[in-house]
């Protein structure tokens, strides 16, 4: 039996259940660890701790399956866990067909991503297989997706960066059923929104803001709206319908834009009500600060600034940037809906950074509520990694 045996000390993360087993905590390894293979994992005096999928080039070179000594790696595995995660979502997940079926290591798959497009036949799963253990077992997940969700079209977006960590290629394709509809459509909180599973960011739709777009919809009543880093539009379709006089949005990508632009028709906007801007949203936020422009609500909901711990620095100047005019650009008594999804920024520190842009704005600036992704994306009480998105509501203070 393939078996890695920790350095002494080493074991207690595992015995918190918390599934990662990094290089450097490793003492000794026996057997043929490929790519994808389980691994008994022991404590240095020998104490069983974990079964676990081998990742040879990795900083995390193990992922816990399981820390039941009882429990085989196998088919039936996958099938349960694929199950609960199913069952899970059946019962949490509200008013949307858009969900994230798969967190990961808050599903005990550590690697694995798949989100859920539609309904039945005409449904698509999304699926991102970033670790060599979920690579190893992929046809088995797939089957237990298919038969778990009655969806029988899988697509496989597996060209994230963190591939490369694994030593695994980046690959994309359909691995059931029929090609993804180019037409493919969602509807969230009663707002529809085309999907492009092929060629859009991740797997095609941020999930993570449903609970978030929601609460924009809910207080974008009569209110001039500006929508950063918009995507598809995401937040800015939920403000017109809930009943926003204009929304301004603003991203860099020509071709996120041009859905967005589809997705007001498809719900039978007024586009009068909406422009959009393609453009640099630090650039343009100083231009419109130039200008003297104002807004009642405002929405900063950037890419990943911090892809690691190094970056904290150079990505908490960027936060402080966006905020501090953005809290410029508030009319008194404006809303703001402030973001960071950096796995590497806690909620402790953006609200800091967030805190210190309010100063330097010379504003005050209540906190009305701090913001998470949907239940969705569950945290793991072992696993508090999985926490990656935060964000805040605030209100300018008249
Ligand atoms: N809020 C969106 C998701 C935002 S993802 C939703 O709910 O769907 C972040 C977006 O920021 C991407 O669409 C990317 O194209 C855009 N982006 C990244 N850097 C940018 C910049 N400097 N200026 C404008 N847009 C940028």
């Amino acid at each position: 039996m393939n078996t890695i045996t920790l350095k002494p000390g080493k074991e207690k993360s595992l015995l918190r259940r918390h599934p990662w087993i990094y290089a450097t905590g490793i003492a000794t390894t026996e057997g043929r660890c490929e790519p994808g293979a389980t691994v008994i994992v022991r404590a240095a005096d020998g104490r069983f701790l974990a079964k676990a999928a081998y990742s040879p080039e990795s900083q995390i070179r193990a992922r816990a399956w399981t820390f039941d000594e009882n429990e085989p790696v196998d088919h039936a595995l996958f099938k349960r866990r694929v199950a609960a995660a199913v069952a899970y979502r059946r019962q949490w997940v509200k008013d949307s067909d858009a969900v994230r079926l798969i967190f990961g290591e808050s599903d005990r798959l550590p690697g694995l991503i798949v989100d859920y497009y539609g309904n039945g036949d005409k449904g698509q799963l999304v699926c991102q297989f970033n670790s060599a253990g979920v690579e190893h077992w992929k046809t088995a997940i797939v089957q237990a997706l298919v038969k778990e969700t009655g969806c029988p079209n899988v697509y496989e977006r597996s060209d994230a960066a963190v591939r490369q960590r694994e030593g695994l290629e980046l690959v994309t394709g359909v691995l059931a059923g029929a090609e993804p509809d180019p037409a493919l459509s969602v509807t969230e909180h009663g707002v529809r929104y085309y999907v492009d599973v092929r060629n859009g960011h991740k797997t095609g739709f941020y999930v993570d803001q449903r609970d978030n777009r929601k609460l924009v919809g809910d207080l974008a009543a009569g209110r001039e709206v500006l929508n950063c880093f918009c995507y598809t539009g995401g937040f800015s379709l939920a403000a017109l319908r809930g009943g926003a006089t204009s929304v301004t949005s603003i991203d860099s990508s020509g071709e996120a834009l041009k859905i967005a632009a589809g997705n007001v028709t498809l719900n039978g906007f007024e586009p009068e009500r909406a422009t959009w801007l393609d453009a640099d949203v630090f650039k343009t936020l100083r231009e419109f600060r130039a200008e003297g422009r104002q807004f009642d609500l405002i929405v900063l909901d950037p890419p990943k600034f911090a892809p690691s711990a190094q970056h904290i620095d150079r990505a908490a100047r960027a936060y402080k940037e966006i905020n501090l005019v953005g809290m410029q650009l508030l009319r008194p008594g404006g809303l703001l809906f402030t973001y960071s999804c950096s796995g590497a920024i806690s909620m402790e520190l953006f609200q800091k950074i967030v805190a210190g842009a309010v100063t330097d704005a010379r504003a005050d600036a209540r906190i009305l509520r701090r913001l998470s992704a949907g239940t969705d994306h569950p945290m793991l009480a072992a696993f508090p990694e999985g926490e990656y998105l935060k964000g805040l509501l605030l209100e300018k203070v008249a």
